[in-house]
């Protein structure tokens, strides 16, 4: 079969004809030529292989597209890139690869077509599309790849051991794509990273970030946190959530596999939302049950400030991880910290509480919210749904209470200068007081976040402190 119709791009027609101009072949190769198999859309990123210089193709190509766009070239990597109409073309030229121990970055020589396949990390991966007049869009596909997309399945094209020694990144690959693909590693392949997995160490932290952000970004991320821990990979990588599995029974009292319940949680949030780092929050979220784990005898067993703790280990897995320490890390933080404060909230929803929910989660109120409808994981569907129910109540009473009161970015009705001029004050604790004191009665209820009413509290509260009003 042709494949013509996935190079319809003009940009195809150019590549092909400048190569002509260069007497030398090139090939349309790797995760383009997967993607339009599958009929997935990934028509941004196009990586073309040149049997002779990739660089020179790449500079060639240029000067044949109307606006001649600027090559950049990697010469120590051999590569050139450059974009056109929103697209990324990666040259590079046909290679052999081979390998020292202690470093993923091959050894290369030139070589031909077959030499280039052989170095790629999976058959699927391997796939090439002819841009040659004599077989424009012909596939080549030495290692049948094409079967093995039908069947979904990720497999080496080599031996592989081989494979995954060398170059460690692809244990990760190899997940992040059955994740992302929902396909099978097949069992040499699964049995091969088992045995490598200690080499994931020479690894650099952010690749290895790279790769799980992409396995938390898909559909059923659970598949790849899955395989991390069946061959082992995930003790090196987040040991915190290996830390949660398993069960505890004593006097008949058992509490239930949090590792698995996580996995759960993150599936069901894939489901509402593509925010990445909610979704890290949600694999995140019970991390302080195993050191905060207890059994009493009367009460069974307990994760007393497992909120807490977790945040705090937030911090430090982000830390080690190389992530960088910012506004994301702070709301994952938060949201690992009041993973459990709408929880408590759904038994018996007052206003004020609602107030307090809203006031400590401010703009996060609704992330928080859909974090906690995904923690509902009991297979008993009545409780099932009278948590979903309470649930329900909490958001209209959030609207409700929102509407009237105006407390999500709260801004206290009366300033500290209106309290310092009344009562002709230098900047002293008693201001802070005064302003807590609004805050606690508007949030409690007693008084409405208006300015009249807590100026009058001001009047009130600063004469309770002996404080006398400047005239
Ligand atoms: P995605 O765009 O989803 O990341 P991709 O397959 O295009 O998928 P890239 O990282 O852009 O991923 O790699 C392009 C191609 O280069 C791959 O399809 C594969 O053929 C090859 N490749 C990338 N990384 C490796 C590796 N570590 N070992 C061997 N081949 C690799």
């Amino acid at each position: 079969m042709n494949h013509k119709q996935a190079l319809k791009h003009n940009i195809f027609s150019v590549i092909s004809q400048s190569a002509e101009e260069l007497q030398l072949d090139c090939y349309a190769i790797g995760g383009f030529v997967r993607d339009y198999l599958l009929e997935r859309s990934n028509a941004k990123d196009i990586d073309i292989v040149a049997v002779g210089s990739g660089i020179d193709l790449a500079q060639q190509v240029s000067k044949n597209l109307p606006n001649q766009p600027k090559v950049q070239i990697f010469k120590t990597y051999g590569t050139a890139m450059l974009r056109y109409d929103d697209i990324e073309i990666e040259f590079v030229g046909a290679r052999k690869e081979s390998y020292n121990e202690d470093s993923r970055n091959p050894i290369v020589e030139n070589g031909n077509l077959e030499d280039d396949q052989n170095r790629r990390d999976f058959t699927i991966n391997a796939l090439a599309l002819s841009l040659n007049s004599s077989n424009f869009g012909e596939l080549l596909d030495p290692f049948n790849g094409l079967e093995d997309l039908d069947n979904g399945v990720i497999r080496t094209p080599l031996d592989p051991d081989i494979t995954y020694s060398d170059d460690p990144l692809r244990m990760m690959r190899a997940i992040r794509f059955a994740t992302q693909l929902n396909f099978k590693i097949e069992d040499n392949s699964l049995k091969a990273i088992t045995a490598n997995k200690d080499r994931i160490k020479i690894i650099s932290k952010e690749r290895i970030v790279t790769e799980l952000h992409k396995i938390i970004e898909s559909d059923q991320p659970s598949i790849g946190f899955k395989l991390l821990e069946k061959t082992g990979l995930l003790d090196y990588i987040l040991p915190e959530l290996i830390a949660l599995k398993g069960i505890d029974e004593i006097e008949g009292q058992r509490h239930k596999d949090n590792f698995y319940h996580t996995l759960e949680v993150v599936d069901n949030i894939a489901k509402t939302t593509d925010n990445l780092w909610l979704r890290w929050a949600a694999l995140l979220h019970d991390i302080g049950k195993a050191p905060t784990k207890k059994f009493h005898k009367k009460i069974g067993w307990t994760f007393h400030a497992h909120e807490f703790v977790g945040s705090k280990m937030v911090y430090k897995l982000f830390k080690r991880l190389k992530m960088p320490l910012n506004d994301k890390m702070k709301f994952v933080q938060k949201m690992v910290l009041m993973s459990s404060r709408p929880i408590v909230l759904a038994t018996e929803v007052t206003d004020s509480a609602v107030r307090r929910l809203v006031f400590d989660a401010g703009d996060h109120v609704d992330d928080l919210m859909i974090l906690c409808e995904a923690d509902i994981t009991t297979k008993n569907p009545k409780k099932f749904k009278k948590y979903h129910n309470n649930f329900k109540l909490v958001r209209e009473k959030i609207v409700e209470v929102e509407e009237r009161d105006r407390i999500r970015n709260f801004q206290p009705p009366v300033t500290g200068e209106e309290i310092m001029k009344t009562f002709n004050l230098q900047p002293s604790k008693e201001i802070g007081i005064i302003k807590e004191a609004i805050k606690e009665a508007i949030l409690e209820g007693e008084i409405p976040n208006e300015h009249d009413a807590a100026f009058e509290l001001m009047l009130k509260k600063g004469k309770a402190l002996g404080l006398t009003i400047d005239d």
